[in-house]
């Protein structure tokens, strides 16, 4: 049987790996150039590959072929592919196969990364042996060609779900839905949303499906079609039959019985966002038959993932928080809400499509001040100058803490929130977020 893989980064190579070791002729082509790091893998293990072009030749020849979730589905030689009736499939769907674990698979459009270090912290904390992957750190089919974890934990994105076929985590989780990665949807929210609940879409009654019961769209989809597995929804407003929820400030598990794990203000992070993370999370465990007081113990000492709503430093009685991963609105949204001081908020980069209305109420409550941080920033200024006296444009991380600390005053607190990517001015959100926090420890 011949494997090609398409893409050579951490899903691609990981693949590689185990459809080598799986007894697969594999042949790996990438139409750039392949990083130094993968090529070292593949020329270690004898997995032939190319770079900087796609050999059709060689790529029609195979039985199944693994496209990389960064290669489009549009593409003419994935359309050709399956017009060939070649198989077309995801890392996930691929590695799936190859263990007998249990999988946690965790999507959403915001959230995804925080939840999932949240399960495999507690699962860990527990003893249980776990191993964390997916979208975050190493590929899932390398944790399957090289570990014999008994759960993976997997943060998926909506391009590893478009390429499963067979794909059935015991537990799924979808933390929210906000329109994210459009143009990848033919530019259709309906699209992008069914991307996400294809999640559930191979589960039985034997598992479940954790999600958030405010959302709105998540609500439309469920009542518009069927899912096997139990649902067990969160919800910060409502008490439910069966789900999580707070009462009297504290997290609820009802599922068969009904416990109390503890209270919101403990919790290691802070915001109404990472309360339904940690809920979510809190779910998870208990199904896994964690012991609630581990539970709890572990949301109190969780440490936070760098960029999503980081503190930096406290300079002069302002806190300085870095929440560089905020690409969109709705990540933005919840950093405004979880900051309870004035604020000067640096905001800006390259808009998605971005509608800042839904930030209003916040920005009229708290923000003191905007400090424009990108090439093209007219849609913000035109949208806030109405309310925030003080707008500012600057054109580097150094160049915005230093406006927000002129600005801010005792008590005010400075959020890098940008709700948009960072390309225009930097190499990715990570680069943004470190560019801040070394400006800020340099004031
Ligand atoms: P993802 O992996 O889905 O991008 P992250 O955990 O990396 O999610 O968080 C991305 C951004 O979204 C951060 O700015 C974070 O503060 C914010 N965020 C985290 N959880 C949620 C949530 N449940 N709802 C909305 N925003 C969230």
């Amino acid at each position: 049987m011949k494997l090609v893989v398409l893409g050579a980064g951490e899903s691609g190579v990981g693949t590689a790996i185990l459809g080598k070791q799986k007894g697969f002729e594999v042949f790996v082509s990438d139409k750039g150039a392949i990083a130094e790091k993968y090529k070292k893998v593949l020329l270690n293990n004898n997995i032939s590959f190319e770079e900087g072009k796609h050999t059709l030749v060689e790529i029609f020849n195979a039985d199944v072929v693994m496209k990389s979730p960064g290669i489009p589905d549009d593409v003419s030689m994935i359309i050709d592919l399956k017009q060939r009736g070649i198989q077309v499939i995801s890392e996930i769907e691929f590695a799936s196969k190859y263990t007998n674990g249990l999988i946690v698979g965790i999507t959403g459009s915001n959230g995804k990364t925080t939840t999932t270090m949240l399960v495999n912290h507690i699962l860990k904390k527990a003893g249980l042996n776990v191993g964390m992957g997916g979208n975050i750190g190493e590929s899932f089919a390398e944790q399957v060609a090289e570990n014999n974890f008994k759960i993976h934990v997997l943060e998926l994105s909506s391009f590893q779900l478009d390429g499963i076929e067979k794909f059935a985590p015991h537990i799924a989780i979808i933390t929210n839905i906000s329109p994210d990665h459009l143009d990848r949807y033919k530019y259709k929210y309906k699209n992008y949303i069914n991307s996400k609940f294809r999640v559930t879409e191979n589960q039985t009654e034997n598992d479940f499906l954790i999600y958030d019961y405010d959302d709105v769209e998540i609500a439309k989809w469920l009542s518009e079609n069927k899912v096997k597995a139990t649902l067990l929804p969160f919800s910060l407003t409502e008490e439910l039959k069966q789900g999580v929820f707070i009462k009297d400030n504290s997290i609820i598990i009802k599922y068969k019985t009904e416990d109390k794990i503890m209270g919101i203000s403990t919790l290691a992070l802070k915001g109404k966002h990472n309360t339904k993370n940690a809920m979510a999370a809190a779910m998870t465990a208990s199904l896994l038959k964690v012991r609630n007081n581990s539970i709890r113990e572990s949301l109190e000492d969780f440490e936070g993932a760098e960029h999503r709503l980081e503190p930096v430093l406290k300079i002069n009685d302002v806190h300085y928080i870095n929440d560089s991963k905020a690409t969109n609105v709705n990540a933005t949204y919840y950093a405004l809400d979880s900051v309870k001081t004035p604020t000067v908020w640096i905001v800006g980069g390259v808009d998605k499509g971005n509608d800042y209305l839904d930030l209003m109420p916040l920005v009229r409550e708290k923000v003191k001040a905007i400090i424009c941080l990108g090439v093209e920033n007219q849609k913000i200024i035109q949208t806030f100058s109405n309310v925030v006296d003080l707008i500012v444009e600057t054109a580097g991380a150094e160049e915005a803490v230093k406006v927000a600390y002129k600005i801010a005053e005792k008590g005010d607190t400075v959020l890098l929130s940008p709700a948009c990517a960072s390309f225009d001015l930097f190499e990715s959100y990570e680069d943004r977020g470190k560019q801040f926090k070394k400006a800020v420890r340099e004031l």
